[in-house]
């Protein structure tokens, strides 16, 4: 909750155009310049100096040794750690909330929902430390006796997106630490603050010793390859697109070195209207899980796919809705639609947009782009070979596919390389979770919108989504080590 009293007592944080390399704020060292903009007003937020490869190395070396520390401290030394930066979360709710909106083009819906996420995966993580458990196992060697331990990894890389800065960092960051590893994170450039920066002064307010998180800002093509090939972690936490994270994949286990990798990538989400759902429901579901943050999250609704008894009366209702929905400025709490984040996103939504009319889909509301505003775009009579159907939007623009039946929903649903989320909408539970679990991916929701992240679910995707499990104990898992260790108590009778 936020306190308003607190907050006005405190200096919000400042000097977001430095580095955060063991334990300390420092100027980077390469000679480009990283320019933070308001997605909205277009106004310079901050110009960071970028880092350079020796200072990711010194960043590593730092997080390499404060780990060796951190992993021998109590559980609840780092569960503490953990609740107080859920404290300062609370008391800066205001300040960070202002930040999403300015820096990342958020509405004041959708950096609510943020923080939200943010504050429920940090306090999920405070219960890991004491979470954590190994097993005896029987052995079939008399005498011995078998002990899988669970340990944490060392040093973790991680690499976040910009479209939900906040809560996809944290939800590697609030784990890894927690769980007793130390961090090298590299932010997307759209959000360094909100995706990386920003935390590091909430983990630095909060006591976490130095070196143990540390945030490098810089150019893909002076430290991108190198923060995966680097040889000091062992796990790489990748968030981002389908295209970048198989450079990573490959990265991380073409050298000399096999790390893991949890590769969390884009998605084609479908959204299936099955004739006896409750419409009002599923339109409501359908206009909030397409539109926030103005579509761009991986698990937003792609494709809405009708069954064709209710398909006329379903696209004149959404069309009707959507009409309601404002699109502006973000920090208007009424807004819906705020700015798309970059210029190269606009254009390859403009692109999108050519392609369905140029394709044949029928454009049932359309509007005029004004600055990095989108309007709602919605085409019906979309088909499977439509570039709608078969590639991540990321943004306002939305096709409608009709179904025949059921059974060709479930098929047009499963007509993708992805398998992130998706939902369907019924009123017969038993068809609502057959249904669902004919579906190939991570996660299915039944009279839900796709767009679900809780702190004790196991989210993540599977094809070209990716990889590995966040949240519980999927991540607390993926980011600890397992080790078996045996104990020979009497000599054995070896055969020679
Ligand atoms: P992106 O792949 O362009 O960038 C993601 C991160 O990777 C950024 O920090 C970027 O700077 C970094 N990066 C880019 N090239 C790199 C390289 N060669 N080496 C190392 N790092 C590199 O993705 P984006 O545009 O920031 O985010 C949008 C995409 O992310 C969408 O496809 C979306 O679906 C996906 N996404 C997936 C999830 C999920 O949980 N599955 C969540 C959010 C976003």
């Amino acid at each position: 909750m936020s306190n308003n009293n607190i907050s006005n007592q405190q200096q919000p944080y400042s000097d977001f155009d430095l580095q955060y390399i063991a334990g300390e704020w420092v100027k980077g060292q390469d000679n480009s310049v990283n320019t933070d903009n308001n997605p909205f007003s277009g106004e310079t937020l901050v110009e960071i100096q970028q880092a350079t490869e020796t200072q990711l190395d010194e960043a590593y070396k730092a997080a390499q040794k404060a780990q060796k520390q951190w992993a021998k401290t109590l559980p609840s030394e780092r569960a503490s750690l953990l609740y107080k930066v859920v404290e300062i979360l609370d008391k800066r709710q205001d300040e960070i909330v202002d930040w999403l909106i300015k820096e990342s083009g958020s509405t004041r819906i959708k950096a609510m929902v943020e923080f939200g996420s943010a504050r429920a995966i940090t306090i999920e993580a405070a219960t890991f430390p004491n979470r954590v458990h190994g097993e005896i196992r029987p052995s079939n060697i008399p005498d011995k006796q078998n002990f899988a331990y669970r340990e944490p990894i060392g040093v973790i890389a991680v690499i976040s997106p910009w479209n939900f800065p906040l809560h996809l960092t944290q939800r590697s960051i609030a784990p890894a630490l927690a769980l007793g590893n130390a961090v090298v994170l590299k932010p997307a450039s759209d959000t360094p603050i909100t995706g990386g920066l920003l935390l590091a002064k909430i983990f630095e307010e909060a006591g976490l010793p130095k070196g143990l998180l540390n945030v490098v800002v810089g150019a893909g093509s002076e430290i991108g390859d190198a923060i995966v090939t680097h040889d000091i972690p062992s796990f790489v936490s990748f968030t981002g697109s389908t295209s970048v994270g198989k450079h990573i994949g490959e990265l991380a286990n073409g050298g000399d070195m096999i790390k893991s990798v949890a590769l969390e990538l884009g998605g084609n989400n479908p959204f299936v209207v099955l004739a006896d759902a409750d419409l009002d429901n599923a339109v409501k579901a359908a206009v909030f899980g397409k539109f926030l943050h103005q579509g761009q999250i991986c698990i937003a609704i792609n494709r809405i796919i009708v069954e064709d008894a209710v398909y006329d009366e379903f696209v004149q209702r959404f069309v009707e809705h959507v009409k309601t929905i404002k699109v502006g400025d973000p920090s208007d709490k009424d807004t819906a639609i705020g700015p798309i984040i970059n210029q190269d996103q606009l254009e390859s939504l403009k692109d999108k947009i050519a392609k369905a009319n140029k394709q044949g889909a029928k454009t049932l509301l359309s509007g005029e782009i004004k600055g990095q505003l989108v309007p709602p775009h919605i085409f019906s009579e979309v088909t499977k070979d439509m570039d709608l159907f078969r590639n991540e939007i990321f943004g306002p623009l939305v096709g409608i596919v009709r179904a025949k039946d059921e059974d060709e929903a479930l098929e047009l649903a499963n007509d993708t390389e992805y398998g992130l989320s998706s939902s369907v909408f019924t009123t017969d539970m038993e068809k609502g979770l057959r249904f669902a679990r004919g579906i190939r991916a991570g996660m299915t929701h039944v009279n839900d919108i796709t767009v679900n992240d809780e702190s004790n679910a196991p989210f993540g995707g599977e094809k070209n989504s990716g990889i590995g499990r966040f949240n519980g104990e999927w991540v607390l898992e993926e980011m600890t080590r397992l080790h078996w260790v045996s104990y020979q108590h009497q000599p054995r009778d070896y055969a020679f």
